[in-house]
């Protein structure tokens, strides 16, 4: 097996383990009764640009050879950290889950029982399900030994972040006030301590 088939099982069994991951979440947020969604049509939109990034152009990359002439030579090294990344992402999206419960939504989303969660996790950062997902990019990018397919998670995910996070914050803002303030007052967006 060469280095190369390696990294598109690594990266495809990433993807089955995001999915196996979300799966029971989104069986137990449908019970919810959903009282405030905001740019639902938006988020779709936005939500496409993620799924192309991360999941359709690898994955155009991993099956077919349209993305060929923009392939770099690879290294065990790039190979090695590829998988460990993608290994943390994993861990941290399942933590992100387990702490977020039924308070998860795909789009924005307040629910009639919602809480803010403020622990576990959401201690250090107040986005670490985005944290998890740039990570997953990274891991994307380090893996993929291609200049398209290699960064497009990081410019689809990067897309999607950019034009949610402050309506995102907004809305947890409208709903929690001077609790969601202080929460914010102490801690950062992705990475503690930095961002
Ligand atoms: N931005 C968070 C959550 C992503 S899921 C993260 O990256 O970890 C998106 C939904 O989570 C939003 O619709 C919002 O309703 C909810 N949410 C975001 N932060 C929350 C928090 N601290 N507590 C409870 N719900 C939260």
């Amino acid at each position: 097996m060469t280095l190369l088939v390696a990294a598109k099982i690594v990266w495809a069994a990433g993807c089955i383990g995001w999915y196996v991951i979300r799966l029971p979440f989104e069986r137990k947020v449908k019970r919810e009764r959903v009282i405030d969604a905001r740019d639902r049509l938006r988020e779709l939109v936005l939500l496409s640009c993620s799924t192309m990034g991360l999941g359709i152009v690898p994955l155009l990359w991993a099956t077919s050879p349209i993305f060929n002439a923009a392939n770099y030579p690879y290294s065990l090294l790039q190979f090695v950290l590829g998988t460990l990344t993608f290994i943390f992402s994993l861990w941290l999206f399942r933590r992100t889950h387990r702490d977020l419960g039924k308070n998860w939504s795909v789009t924005l989303e307040i629910k009639d029982t919602h809480k803010l969660i403020t622990g576990g996790v959401y201690r250090h950062v107040r986005h670490p399900m985005y944290s998890a997902f740039f990570l997953w990019a990274l891991a994307q990018l380090i893996l993929i030994p291609n200049w398209i397919a290699g960064p497009a998670g990081l410019i689809g995910f990067g897309i999607l972040y950019a034009f949610r996070i402050g309506r995102e914050e907004k809305m947890m803002l409208d709903t929690f006030g001077d609790e969601y303030r202080a929460y914010s007052a102490r801690t950062a967006r992705l990475i503690p301590g930095v961002y």
